[in-house]
């Protein structure tokens, strides 16, 4: 079998670093994808793939079928979506929208699987059927879900599905990936404490939600140190505090909110921490004279790579960048990812791609205003995914 490398793609390079920087340029934030959808749909059609548009608003699904006959369909998924966050970056291509920011590198996500499906379309040399999934709405509201909820699955059938995110930080067009767990549950909780409160010179005279707070504050750590398994990775972090007013430090305020995130990587550890911190929140209230109201909001569900797909997908990029650049064993993460609720369903795998370490320019974090995705990359991703399909989709 042939195999696809980012040389082979050399002379989509151009196209492809032009399309990014175009869609760097005007990004947009969940659901409202409309221009880059717009483009993703429009260079599909150019290429004789078949369009469906209008999954979960702005979601493209492209399908291409093989020469050769076959039952087997895959799906391979970019999202499109971009931050609202301000880009501090000054090359020309940098967001012209305020407080819009492509900071996550989904306008890479999105251009590598362009790429590869125009290679593919020019040559479908394969048996079955690939489904390029372009999602909206990765950074925080569930596109993906929202995609599966209204009928992905059913309409454009996958046996498996593959994403691909980039790293940065690792080195450039290098891949990563591991079986089982790789990216955890991210969900959000909220306490609010309940008591009297009252005057801060007499405080026996009431109930203080402020010194419950603090407790159930420290508590937290016992959960994950006493209760999760030392094997178990989770994190447990509060993120906001809310009680009474600046103007008045000498009242104790009746109600204090602590909210925060929680991350695990099992559905066990992930249902113990929504238990055992509504158990120390109503515990530690009650020891202090006060109420809990206690919320667990589910949000993504860890991502759980299937060992099969796994070595599937250390083969396609083993196939694009020699063994040597692939790391088969990756840590887990404890960032999170909506393609998990693709994985939930579906048998399939998640992989790191490298983009770029300290001396490659490439290793301004995720998120930050100073992030790139490294146009280098493009055809290394693309490759991979050509890889990938030629693997999955070799023989009827
Ligand atoms: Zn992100
Ligand atoms: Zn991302």
């Amino acid at each position: 079998m042939s195999h696809c490398t980012p040389d082979l793609l050399a002379g989509q390079q151009a196209e492809l670093t032009a399309i990014r920087r175009d869609i760097h340029r005007h990004p947009e934030t969940a659901f409202e994808e409309e221009r880059t959808s717009q483009i993703v749909a429009e260079k599909l059609q150019s290429w004789g793939i078949e369009v469906h548009r209008g999954l979960a608003t702005t979601g493209v699904v492209g399908t291409l079928k093989g020469k050769r006959p076959g039952q087997k369909a895959i799906g391979l998924r970019a999202d499109m979506d971009a931050l609202h966050l301000q880009e501090k970056n000054e090359f020309e291509y940098a967001s012209s929208i305020p407080n819009k920011m492509h900071a996550c590198g989904h306008d890479g996500h999105t251009t590598m699987l362009l790429g590869a499906a125009r290679h593919l379309a020019a040559a479908p040399d394969f048996a079955g059927t690939v489904h390029f999934i372009f999602q909206p709405a990765e950074e925080g509201l569930g596109g993906a879900r929202v995609m599966i909820e209204e009928g992905l699955f059913e309409r454009f059938n996958c046996d498996t599905v593959y994403g691909m995110h980039n790293m940065p930080g690792f080195p450039r067009g290098h891949f990563a990936i591991r079986s089982g767990p790789m990216l955890a549950a991210s969900d959000s909780w909220e306490v609010t404490f309940k008591g009297t409160g009252g005057h801060g010179a007499m405080p026996y005279r009431g109930t203080d939600p402020t010194f419950v707070a603090g407790q159930f504050i420290v508590a937290l750590q016992g959960i994950i140190g006493r209760n999760v398994p030392p094997t178990q990775a989770s994190v447990l972090s509060v993120g906001h505090i809310a009680a009474g007013t600046a103007g008045s430090p000498n009242v104790i305020p009746s109600e204090v909110l602590v909210r925060g995130t929680a991350r695990s990587f099992t559905p066990e550890v992930r249902d113990l921490l929504e238990r055992r911190m509504g158990e120390v929140a109503t515990g530690i209230a009650q020891a202090g004279g006060c109420a809990a109201d206690y919320k667990y909001l589910r949000r993504y569900p860890p991502l759980i790579n299937a060992a099969e797909q796994t070595t599937v997908a250390v083969e396609a990029a083993a196939l694009t960048v020699g063994r040597d650049k692939v790391e088969p064993n990756t840590p887990p993460v404890t960032g999170a990812e909506d393609f998990a609720f693709m994985l939930e369903k579906k048998p399939g795998a998640y992989i790191m791609i490298g983009n770029g370490g300290p001396d490659e320019g490439g290793c301004h974090n995720v998120h930050s205003p100073l992030y790139d995705f490294s146009d280098a990359i493009l055809t290394t991703g693309a490759a991979y995914w050509v890889n990938l399909v030629r693997l999955e989709l070799g023989d009827a």
